[in-house]
């Protein structure tokens, strides 16, 4: 299955430039239009080892909104297997746009009540079929790590001395935290509010040693996952007219809105050198009512 990871490229952003701050961004939005930014990363090495055991259906978990089942169906069905989204919570109508678009791939949904979502061990056993290879939900597992330390390989990252990215599961955290290397410090923005175990998940997945090269930012959530505020939509928007990067309602408006704060506090030093890394996730911005966004 062919994604050109090399679609990606660094963009410097204005922002910084006072302070003699290097702020890159690797444009991981630019490789895939619904597989894009972290989630092919997670998902690669999933795929390879479903195809190498001979599987011909993938399987997942996730809720309405979520950018991994998307990736999912869209990679499933660009690699010639069957894909099914259990989903959290009873069928809306209509659909999300994000549920819709995996239907369009092929995947089909089932939707299990919050406390059978819950309950994963429960439903694998349930539909556990020879065919059916399970991926955790968000990819949180190995190979998600696996492929998320790829994205600092693929391109070349040694020079930074900060990487910052946006969580979710932790997932891409944890890898990029294995990814990189003693001199780098790893700086993580939660989507969420009070997740109170993402460190120990993240840390669960890479080393109690890395983890002291880690901080996680609690206070960018904007009222809670997935919501958006008007202040929100405005960054967003102004961001755009700055700096003509695109980001989501869910995760990388956070982040950048972090980055720019950050520099507000000057929290970093004119010779360090800054990279972000931009996740993807656009399709979630179909979720808005139209024309709410310039791009
Ligand atoms: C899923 C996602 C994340 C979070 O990744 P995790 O590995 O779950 O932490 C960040 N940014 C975007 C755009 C995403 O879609």
């Amino acid at each position: 299955m062919q994604i050109n990871t090399k679609l990606a490229k660094i963009q410097t952003l204005e922002l910084g430039r006072d302070q003699k701050i290097q702020i890159d961004v690797l444009r991981l939005d630019l490789i895939h239009p619904v597989i894009s930014g972290n989630k092919w990363f997670k998902l690669r090495y999933y795929i390879e080892d479903a195809l190498v055991k001979g599987y011909t259906e993938i399987a997942s978990f996730g809720g309405a909104y979520s950018n991994h089942i998307v990736a999912t169906a869209s990679a499933c069905k660009e690699a010639g297997l069957n894909s099914i989204g259990f989903i959290r919570g009873e069928a809306q109508l209509p659909l999300s746009p994000t549920l819709e678009m995996a239907k369009k791939f092929d995947m089909q949904l089932i939707f299990l009540s919050r406390s059978a979502y819950n309950d994963k061990k429960q439903t694998i056993e349930k539909y556990k079929n020879e065919n059916r290879y399970w991926i955790p939900e968000g990819g949180y597992g190995i190979l998600g790590v696996k492929g998320a330390a790829s994205i600092l390989s693929d391109f070349p990252s040694t020079d930074y001395t900060h990487i910052i990215a946006a969580v979710g599961s932790g997932t891409m955290m944890a890898g990029l935290l294995n990814g990189s290397r003693e001199h780098q410090q790893l700086i993580g923005i939660s989507s969420m509010k009070n997740n109170s175990s993402l460190e120990k998940e993240i840390e669960f997945l890479s080393s109690a040693d890395s983890m002291k090269r880690f901080k996680l930012f609690h206070q960018y959530h904007f009222g809670g996952f997935a919501k958006h505020p008007k202040e929100l939509i405005d960054f967003m928007q102004d961001f755009w007219s700055q700096e003509t990067i695109p980001t989501d309602i869910v995760y990388t408006s956070k982040l950048f809105y972090a980055v720019t704060d950050f520099l507000k506090k000057e929290y970093f030093k004119a010779e360090q050198k800054i990279l972000v890394i931009h996740s993807g996730g656009l399709q979630g911005n179909l979720s808005l009512p139209e024309k709410s966004l310039p791009f």
